[in-house]
């Protein structure tokens, strides 16, 4: 089970959302959909297949628009921040600190002494980084903030390399097999560290990895709980990492398959003796949402027509310039926003930026495409809008909400060129 709109879902909303003539003014000319209900729905199946005692704390980088976080916390969703912008935008949406979870890597002394006031759940990265808290908590046994170590279960990698953060040598963490003295021996002196950390990868890492690298993390807890006593280890955060799909043939597993799996190797994760903490961000997102952009021009090539259209690198960063890695299914709409039938052809997606390499897909079937036509861009509710680029300054689209009554709401404004300008004279100096 995912929370990916179906095709015939996806033509109701855009066929409703294009019928609507203001949608289709000239000064949109792409627009970003988030379907709330199936968020909500995708909350829901966290919490079914987890139960209801683990803190689902979702990846802000995921998807950082903060009436979408605002969302997820109306949900009981925490909010997990890549940087302390993030927690400020988690902040922005109303999340309790104790449902923040702040784990970058490059914290800096200011940065933690920032969360430690905020009382936010902080995940340390690296034994020097534990020195900078040891030296800012000075001799206290507790913290303000529950404080966990991020730990590399060095359990190998997944499809993609990029994404993949549990290899030998990765950037993140401590690396189990190397440093476990030093991490027992961490535990042993710092009272206030309470918690284990662990990611192992985004998209196309296998369940077994998954399970492998949380298992060795709670192999871990029962060492140093062996030392300590039960209750040493106070939460066990075991990252995200569940694959979204994106095209028909994909097949992940679901959280009700991970959880289950996980229940087989880790009972301990489910019978009250930790606080389980996940960090799901694709998997909840992607399906969500989908992008409009009107085609503008469709130009002619031997052999091959470029559609020409407002979304590329700038928003499918990944897509365009690691096409063999990632990539979206497509549909083509009239300007009513009905499914074009009819022959097909081949086409190739150009995108708007300037550079040739441009194209959110090459050589891809659609319907023949016209100038007015929609591109519908599925499955872009993850790591779309969070990757924005300013090259080249375009403006970023309305990103709309719609919910289950079928009405659409503007969750975040497009940008229009002013707003690009401010963008780029910057914030006032004092
Ligand atoms: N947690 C951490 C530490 C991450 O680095 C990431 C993604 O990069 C996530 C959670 C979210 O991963 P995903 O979106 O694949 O679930």
């Amino acid at each position: 089970m995912h929370t990916r709109l179906t095709p015939a879902e996806l033509t109701e909303h855009a066929a409703r959302f294009l019928g609507a003539r203001e949608n289709t003014k000239d000064a949109y000319r792409a627009w970003v959909v988030h379907d709330l209900t199936r968020l909500r729905d995708g909350m829901g199946i966290l919490s079914e297949a987890f139960g209801t005692g683990p803190l689902h704390a979702i990846a802000v980088k995921a998807n950082p628009v903060v009436a979408i976080l605002k969302e997820l916390v109306a949900c009981g969703a925490g909010l997990e921040c890549a940087s302390l912008e993030e927690v400020e935008l988690s902040r922005a949406a109303g999340c309790p600190p104790e449902r923040i979870v702040f784990d970058s890597p490059v914290k800096t002394v200011d940065e933690l002494r920032a969360a430690l006031a905020l009382g936010i759940v902080i995940n340390v990265d690296n034994f020097d980084e534990l020195e900078r808290l040891a030296s800012i908590l000075g001799d206290r046994a507790d913290a303000p903030s529950s404080i966990g170590l991020r730990v590399n279960p060095q359990v190998g990698v997944g499809r993609i390399s990029m994404t993949s953060v549990a290899g030998d040598t990765s950037k993140f963490g401590v690396p189990l097999n190397g440093e476990r003295d030093r991490i027992l021996a961490a535990f042993d002196r710092y009272p206030w560290l309470r918690g284990l950390h662990v990611h192992i990868g985004s998209q196309g890492c296998p369940l077994p990895l998954l399970v492998e690298g949380v298992r060795r993390v709670v192999d871990l807890r029962e060492t140093i709980e062996e030392r300590h006593g039960e209750g040493r280890v106070g939460f066990v955060d075991i990252g995200g990492g569940l694959s979204a799909v994106y095209r028909e043939t994909d097949h992940y597993a679901d959280p009700r398959t991970y959880a289950a799996n996980l229940r087989d190797v880790c009972p301990t994760l489910f019978d009250g003796s930790v606080q389980l903490v996940t960090e799901f961000g694709r998997w909840l997102h992607a399906g969500c949402g989908f992008a409009l952009s009107r085609v503008e021009y469709v130009k002619q090539q031997p052999g091959v027509s470029y559609v020409v259209q407002h979304l590329g690198a700038d928003f499918l960063l990944r897509p365009v310039y690691r096409p063999e890695d990632w990539g979206h299914e497509f549909m083509l709409l009239d300007r009513e926003g009905r499914v074009k039938e009819g022959p097909k052809t081949l086409v190739s997606i150009a995108g708007p930026l300037c550079f040739d390499g441009d194209f959110l897909a090459r050589n891809v079937e659609l319907a023949l495409p016209e100038p007015g036509d929609w591109l519908l861009i599925r499955d872009v509710g993850a790591y779309s809008v969070s990757m924005w680029s300013r090259y080249c300054s375009r403006g970023m689209p309305p990103i709309v909400g719609v919910d289950g009554d079928g009405v659409f709401r503007t969750l975040r404004a497009g940008e229009a060129p002013e707003d690009v300008v401010a963008f780029w004279t910057g914030p006032a100096t004092t």
